[in-house]
């Protein structure tokens, strides 16, 4: 493709996307394809001969777009957000267009200076502690989502515990890591990968709120120790997926660092609620925490994938991560004057990913930010009031931040029922979870275009539905 014909075809392909968000919400949220569908429509072999754009963009719109579920609707409220926005979608385009590869600050000095400038301005937006800033002991860095981030926490927690023995002899004996029973399943496949093994993997129970119970975390580690084994991670959520419990991070804290336990906090979605003051008690002790990791391709406008990682202390990930083979030595890196982001995950070759978050941060500015935050927090709240004041619908708590759960009181048949024909209808989108047996249907509202008025066509929709049933 000549610059001449890209740059027709990709004036072209920006009007389509922008023709698709002025009409995401006429399609059905759930794609409505059945296994396979799609597979048997794509030829077996690639094509010999290159085709035309157009041809491919055809194929495009009557072979991938029903296989779509439009997580950029308005009426998409399941799982989680994804949600997404222009400057982001600008921005992750100029990173697809300069085509950087930023493993070393040397293969790129604006991706990392860059990265760590907006690592940075997020603790502040967020209110973090200060020993997360780049200048400090501390630091962040863009990793591809929270399973990587957590990944990159327990094989540094793992390397603080041994004094970096792990690293030479893999001997991971001993070494136990604790979670909630409502803990995220990246956990569980972070200990897989580095070798621990599930039954080093304690699941702590939770409270009524369905927060881990920090007595019982220090009571497990207790019975650990006298056992002889070596409690190195643990870690606590604000906002668990299932119900969006918060757990105690303050007092987890006080647990951890009593044992010298690495501390990670994951706030995958609800992370974002710091940006606006009044919620920032969620994230009280966070000062405790080793390590923090949100993601801005959940809930604040940043397109898929983008989570934000900070660590207290930038030396023990970097001496636990760094490989510095002859082919990638270089002078600024040898007078360690230099990031080299490549130390701080797990791949080495890394997008210029911080090009799109700059653009949502100077796009929206903070107040931005903070109003639409603020917006889908009072929608989520209005949507509470609504089945607080219904007779047929109850609720599981008063959701801290924009995930509400309920449930029609006619039980756990009925509401999976109810669900599978409201996503079956298309017109809206929800997903559930099963607390202690019981059936919930969950309500995550944050998407960049939703507005009251898709709320209560929700909310309409789903009553009447349930007339009908
Ligand atoms: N942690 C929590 C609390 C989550 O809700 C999720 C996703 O649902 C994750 C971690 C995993 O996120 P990612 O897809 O970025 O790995």
């Amino acid at each position: 493709m000549s610059p001449e014909q890209f740059r027709e075809e990709g004036k072209k392909l920006i009007d389509w996307i922008a023709d698709y968000y002025e009409q995401v919400e006429k399609y059905p949220v759930l794609s409505q394809v059945q296994p396979g569908n799609i597979t048997k429509q794509l030829p077996n072999n690639a094509p010999e001969k290159g085709e035309e754009f157009s041809t491919v963009m055809k194929d495009v719109e009557q072979i991938i777009m029903p296989g779509i579920t439009h997580w950029q609707s308005p009426n998409f409220f399941a799982y989680f957000q994804s949600n997404n926005s222009f400057p982001s979608i600008l921005g992750d385009l100029l990173s697809s267009g300069l085509g950087v590869q930023g493993m070393l600050w040397a293969t790129s000095p604006a991706c990392t200076e860059l990265e760590t400038r907006v690592m940075d301005w997020l603790v502040d937006l967020k209110g973090l502690p200060k020993h997360f800033k780049s200048t400090e002991n501390g630091g962040g860095v863009i990793q591809d989502t929270a399973s990587s981030a957590v990944l990159a926490a327990l094989l540094a927690a793992r390397e603080r515990k041994t004094n970096f023995a792990c690293n030479q002899t893999g001997d991971n004996s001993g070494l136990v890591a604790y979670i909630s029973t409502q803990t995220h399943s990246s956990v569980e496949k972070g200990v897989k990968v580095m070798g621990l093994g599930t039954d080093r993997l304690r699941r702590i129970e939770v409270d009524r709120h369905f927060a881990m119970r920090p007595d019982l975390l220090e009571k497990q580690i207790q019975q650990d120790l006298e056992a002889g084994l070596k409690p190195f991670f643990v870690c606590a959520t604000i906002g668990t997926t299932s119900s969006n419990a918060v757990d105690p991070i303050e007092a987890i804290g006080r647990v951890c660092r009593q044992h010298s336990i690495w501390l990670h906090v994951d706030a995958a979605m609800s992370g974002t609620a710091a940006l606006l003051p009044d919620y920032r008690q969620y994230f009280e002790g966070l000062e405790l925490a080793d390590s923090y990791a949100f993601n801005p391709h959940k809930w604040m406008f940043t397109n898929f994938d983008c989570d934000c990682f900070w660590v207290a202390d930038k030396a023990v990930l970097i001496k636990t991560l760094s490989i510095l083979p002859e082919y990638l030595k270089n002078e600024a890196t040898e007078k360690g004057a230099v990031i080299d982001y490549r130390d701080w995950h797990v791949q080495l070759g890394r997008r210029f990913r911080s090009l799109k978050l700059w653009f949502v941060l100077r796009h929206y500015g903070a107040e931005g930010l903070r109003y639409h935050i603020n917006q889908h927090i009072e929608l989520t709240q209005l949507f509470t009031e609504w089945v607080k004041d219904s007779d047929d619908f109850e609720l599981l708590s008063e959701p801290p931040f924009n995930l509400v759960l309920f449930r029609h009181t006619k039980g756990n048949e009925f509401n999976k029922y109810l669900m599978d024909c409201l996503n079956k209808d298309g017109k809206i989108y929800l997903t559930h979870t099963v607390l202690n047996g019981t059936f919930w249907l969950r309500m995550s509202i944050g998407q960049t275009q939703t507005e009251e008025r898709h709320v209560q066509e929700a909310w309409r929709l789903i009553k009447e539905k349930a007339e009908t049933l």
